[in-house]
């Protein structure tokens, strides 16, 4: 069991971020902002997915002024992503954004810091100090390197000083992210600010790639902190459907524990004493649990290819079932309850379920 870093928390429209909250999954949205019917449909199919905090990018004055038609089309908070120009930020803030994300990397000036944090605490949201290493390290590199600082100290050294002038405006609804593009620099950033502030944190693998490789870097670099307890929200970014972003991130809180969305579908890799398509099997069995959602969360299901090491797993599980050559055996919790032909194999143990 996870033992989760104690953190303040904070609000982000309905969602609460960081404490005893759940921790929330976020995507982003990948078409302009300013194309309010795009953005509403996309979010739409997010939350269908299970999104539950969403980011656009505003890039210029008319995708800060969208903001206002897509929260009022949408049901999820909206968090509006700022670099370089504070005067998106208020104008977003103008908008009803539930957050903004502020870049450190490309934000500098303190008179425009001040500005913006005085209009996020007027209208009672959060900001998001949020580091990445791409915009941070081509300024810090040279030096970091120069005065043989770590990428990860640079990086922390950079949020704190933002912090520093947001708790000198005795603004602390704060969430802190230092996203690299590689697993061990992101872990280890996230490693030592965690050390030194109770503020909860974004995690990320920032710029991770495709979706195989992607999905792979996130679930190391995700999985390390959740695992130590870090780790209050989180966006899984993939150059893929955003679905797929909520989705990975759903299957890396189930995989630690922290978060159950339905069933739990376990299946062997299979190997020479296998007779059946079980690949086939497993696929038509997680579409057929899928929609099934909380009232059965938390529920294991083992899906084995064969009778030798299949009847153990299958009977450790709620409902499992263990194929012979054209016939499976049915356990619900540890018992056998049917014995079932191949070809009615989902369709029994779905019925059971
Ligand atoms: Fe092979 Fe059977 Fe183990 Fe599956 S359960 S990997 S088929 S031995």
């Amino acid at each position: 069991m996870v033992e989760r870093r104690r953190t303040r928390q904070v609000k982000v429209g309905g969602v609460r971020v960081g404490g005893d909250a759940p921790i929330s999954i976020q995507s982003m949205t990948k078409v302009d902002t300013s194309d309010v019917k795009a953005v509403v449909a996309q979010v739409k199919r997010l939350e269908a997915a299970g999104c539950e905090i969403i980011r656009v990018a505003i890039k210029d004055l008319d995708d800060a002024a969208a903001v206002k038609d897509i929260k009022k089309n949408i049901h999820i908070p909206i968090v509006c992503d700022i670099h370089f120009n504070y005067k998106l930020a208020l104008k977003c803030i103008k908008s009803g954004a539930d957050k903004i994300r502020l870049n450190p990397g490309n934000m500098r000036n303190k008179d425009e810091i001040t500005q913006v944090v005085k209009a996020a605490k007027k209208a009672g949201i959060p900001i998001r100090i949020g580091l990445n290493s791409g915009s941070v390290f081509a300024r810090l590199q040279p030096a970091a390197i120069n005065q043989k600082v770590s990428l990860p100290s640079a990086l922390i050294g950079s949020a704190l000083a933002y912090i520093k002038i947001f708790e000198d405006l005795d603004f602390r609804d704060i969430i802190v992210s230092l996203k690299a593009s590689d697993v061990d620099t992101t872990v280890e950033a996230y490693r030592k600010m965690a050390r030194l502030c109770d503020y909860p944190m974004h995690l990320g693998v920032t710029a991770s790639g495709s979706y195989d490789q992607g999905v792979i870097k996130s679930s190391i670099g995700l999985g390390a902190l959740l695992l130590d307890g870090i780790g209050d929200t989180v966006r899984v970014s993939l150059t893929a459907d955003p679905a797929e972003e909520v989705i990975a991130a759903k299957r890396i809180l189930s995989s630690v524990g922290l978060r159950s969305f339905g069933p739990d579908v376990i299946s062997c890799p299979t190997c020479g004493r296998c007779q059946v398509d079980l690949s086939s099997i497993v696929k038509q069995v997680e579409d057929g649990v899928k929609d099934l959602g909380q009232k059965f969360k938390g529920i294991r299901i083992a899906v084995m290819g064969c009778e030798v090491n299949g009847p153990g797993e299958a009977k450790d599980a709620d409902i499992g079932i263990a194929f012979g050559r054209a016939s499976g055996v049915i356990f619900k919790k540890g018992k056998i309850v049917k014995k079932v032909d191949v070809n009615n194999a989902v369709k029994e143990l779905l019925k059971l379920l």
